[in-house]
């Protein structure tokens, strides 16, 4: 059996029916989770994907911008799939504006979405998990998408620098916390990965040209790139990993 065999566990996906979050959907499930897939828009064609891989998913629909569906997400994936062993926090939106012009809204549906129901996910899946570790001795695994924005200011994106920064914080706290209940708390900080949510940017042939001199590797990610980093830290060869940010970049960061 491989170190990075997931069979029988159950992993939570926020915002699974595209981009990123597709992509660790299917990662995980290659690797034998059964997924449920949660998120406003239905991720039917992901769910047909991780089925045609022989695993079960779930579609959970849940609006992620207010706290009031967390708890009957975690209570219905449990109910319905034996268990929750793994949460992937991906779901995640980006407003942009000038510092000086940047508005309260935009604050605030960026900061709720990316940390606000990030930090609230993580504690309804961690009380299940230490609670399950108590009694199986089985590790839980949170894994919450960051950004290179974690680590770097960014411009004309203060709030989604503050909720990633506040994503790397959270999630060092929490390993801290969880890491003696068995519950492994990491991060993944994406590079530029094409997805819809960078679309224009690759549209644009100024920033893309600039964007891929800039990257060591000289490509964009694909959500497979980043796919792969999760079934690591979902996996058992991650079990002494905690509160680490690691970035899925193609050099970006080291460069
Ligand atoms: P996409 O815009 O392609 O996907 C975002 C996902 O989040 C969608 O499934 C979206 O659902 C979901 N989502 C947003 N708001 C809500 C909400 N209120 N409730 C439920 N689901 C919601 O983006 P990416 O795949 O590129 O990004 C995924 C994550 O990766 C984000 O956290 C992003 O910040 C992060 N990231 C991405 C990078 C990149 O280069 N692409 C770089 C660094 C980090 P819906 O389709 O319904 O809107």
């Amino acid at each position: 059996m491989s170190i990075f065999d997931l069979t029988g566990r159950v992993a939570v996906v926020t915002g699974a029916n595209t981009g990123i979050g597709q992509g660790i959907a299917l990662a995980l499930a290659a690797a034998g989770a059964d997924i449920a897939a949660v998120g406003r828009t239905p991720a039917e064609e992901t769910c047909e994907k991780v089925k045609a891989l022989g695993r079960k998913c779930l579609l959970v629909k849940a609006d992620l911008s207010s706290t009031a569906p967390v708890e009957g997400v975690v209570d219905q994936v449990v109910n319905e799939l034996g268990g929750l062993h793994i949460l992937v926090n991906n779901a995640g939106i980006i407003r942009r504006a000038d510092a000086v012009e940047f508005t309260e809204e935009d604050w605030d549906a960026v900061v709720d979405t990316n940390l606000k129901v990030v930090f609230f996910l993580a504690q309804a899946a961690g009380r299940h998990m230490i609670a399950h570790a108590e009694k199986t001795g089985e590790r839980g695994k949170i894994i919450n998408i960051a950004s290179m924005l974690s680590f770097q200011g960014g411009i004309r994106v203060p709030s989604y620098t503050a909720s990633k920064s506040g994503v790397a914080g959270l999630t060092k706290l929490l390993a801290c916390e969880w890491a003696s209940k068995l519950v492994n708390v990491n991060a993944i900080a994406p590079g530029y990965i094409a997805t819809n949510n960078t679309a224009a940017l690759q549209a644009d042939e100024t920033r893309n040209r600039q964007i891929l001199e800039r990257i060591p590797e000289g490509r964009w990610g694909a959500p497979e790139d980043i796919g792969g980093a999760a079934v690591f830290l979902a996996s058992g060869a991650a079990d002494y990993v905690q509160g680490q940010i690691l970035a899925v970049d193609g050099g970006w960061l080291a460069r």
